[in-house]
């Protein structure tokens, strides 16, 4: 379709993340083929692998199916035991994680997703014919591109932020971090360090921290007992996977409540790696209630007494609040949460969960006020955020396999059904003759 002198695309997919490029991947597999991918970062930079993922290895076991789509060939098992041999596989624990940043990039490669990077998606408009403009920031300055369709795979903080908890927020940048921020670990030697939350990433920053020759390390966790339940291990299941998007929203909001409060758990790796420093300690019961700065210090304030630090990195996760998002701003308010759409029973209330997108079943925004921005269903959430509605999906390693369908399936519903009367037009006009049938004449008859 051409809008202006533009060619429009029938996809616009926003990050080249795993997400984005399974995403990609799968509208090909389905014949949709006029689709472009955008990242801001460059190439090989795309999510948080080689940015701020502080882990040696994947948490995730190596044998889990991701972005391939369950194609044995291009598994990352596949590979590495055609980098490394078989052996090595067989011998191999966990996926390093500067061999899965590798691994996304042969397989974009390979499978032939087309990404584009250094393009920052800034805003999205509805435009003329249906189609949405994206505004996006290039090197070489504003570029528009339409679409009838864009996928945010955005990441974890797609529809929000990283935390930081409201006692810390007044703090100066100088003394403060989220485990998303780049942080300068060689000059926090001989520093004391606090580290809030108890999830895999603060574990991932309090070790990066000590083996930079951090003097110490606190872990404050806001439990009274450390969680070391991972739910994601129990969940990952095919039946859950698949089918939990098809539950009603009570046992939807039930079990991702319960799921999502419990947080993930970190494995026994992440946790020795900063057991084995003396200067480790791990208080528990330890919610920070107030932060003074008194000197080059902050002093944490908790229920069993005042902690001090140089320096303090938030391991505290992301939180949803969609006006802190440029791209949404033209919709923000407009987006329907859970909270809009579900009454939780009074013990199952919770207003953090609450604030997640209640998507559609192609994963596509709804609106809170219907009529007012009726092209949001047009644009489809495939990041953490859509983990209220489908369960693990976007962002999520083990689901793509079963999530990747689900949005192509969506999406290509969606292109086909405002496609019907072109297509009915184009098969009435349909008249190719398949084969010669060879009528004998009058002649030939008087003849035989
Ligand atoms: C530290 C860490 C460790 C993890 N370890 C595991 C694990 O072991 N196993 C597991 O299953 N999961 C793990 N996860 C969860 C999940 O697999 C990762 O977050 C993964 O990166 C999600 O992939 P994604 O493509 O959805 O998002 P990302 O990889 O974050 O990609 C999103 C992309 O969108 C781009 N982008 C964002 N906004 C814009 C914009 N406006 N315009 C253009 N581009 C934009 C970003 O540059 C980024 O490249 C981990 C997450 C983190 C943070």
């Amino acid at each position: 379709m051409l809008h202006g002198c533009k060619p429009a695309l029938d996809v616009l997919i926003i990050g080249a993340g795993q997400s984005g490029l399974a995403a990609a991947f799968g509208l090909m597999r389905s014949q949709v083929t006029n689709i472009l991918t955008l990242d801001k970062a460059e190439e090989g930079q795309e999510g948080p692998w080689l940015a701020y993922a502080r882990m040696h290895t994947l948490r995730s076991p190596k044998h889990y199916t991701g972005p391939d789509l369950d194609i044995p060939s291009l598994t990352y098992q596949s590979w590495h035991e055609a980098r490394f041999g078989a052996e090595h596989w067989q011998a191999l624990d966990l996926i390093p994680r500067m061999l899965w940043a590798e691994y996304l990039l042969w397989f974009r490669r390979v499978v032939g997703v087309i990404v584009r990077n250094g393009c920052e998606l800034r805003e999205i408009a509805p435009a003329a014919g249906g189609l949405l403009a994206a505004t996006v920031q290039t090197a070489a300055g504003i570029e528009i591109f339409f679409a009838r369709k864009i996928v945010l795979a955005t990441g974890q903080e797609a529809m929000g932020n990283w935390s930081i908890p409201e006692p810390l927020r007044h703090l100066l940048a100088t003394a403060l971090a989220s485990g998303a921020d780049t942080i300068d670990f060689a000059a926090l030697r001989g520093k004391q360090v606090a580290v809030i939350g108890a999830g895999a990433t603060a574990f991932d920053n309090a070790a990066t921290a000590l083996e930079a020759g951090a003097a110490e390390v606190h872990l404050l966790c806001r439990r009274a007992e450390i969680q070391v339940i991972q739910p994601y291990r129990w969940l990952t299941f095919r039946g859950f996977l698949r089918h939990f998007s098809d539950l009603d929203d009570a046992w939807r909001w039930r079990f991702m409540r319960a799921i999502l409060e419990l947080r993930e758990g970190f494995p026994q790796a992440t946790y020795d790696r900063c057991a084995r420093f003396a200067n480790f300690h791990l208080h528990e019961g330890s919610p920070v209630e107030a932060a003074k700065e008194v000197g080059n210090e902050v002093e944490l304030q908790t229920p069993r007494g005042i902690i001090s630090a140089n320096f303090i990195i938030c391991g505290t996760g992301t939180h949803i609040d969609f006006s802190e998002r440029r791209e949404l701003k033209n919709f923000a308010d407009n987006i329907a949460t859970w909270a809009d759409r579900y009454q939780a029973p009074e013990n199952e209330r919770s207003p953090r969960l609450g604030r997640y997108p209640y998507l559609a079943d192609d994963y596509a925004l709804t609106e809170r006020r219907p009529g007012q921005t009726p092209w949001i269903s047009d644009i489809h959430l495939f990041a953490f955020a859509s983990t209220m509605s489908f369960g693990p999906s976007g962002s999520s390693i083990n689901a793509m396999t079963t999530a990747i369908p689900k949005l192509v399936h969506g999406l290509t519903r969606s292109l086909f059904r405002a496609d019907v009367e072109r297509h009915w037009a184009s098969f009435k006009a349909y008249n190719g003759p398949q084969a010669v049938v060879a009528r004998p004449t009058q002649a030939s008859k008087e003849q035989g």
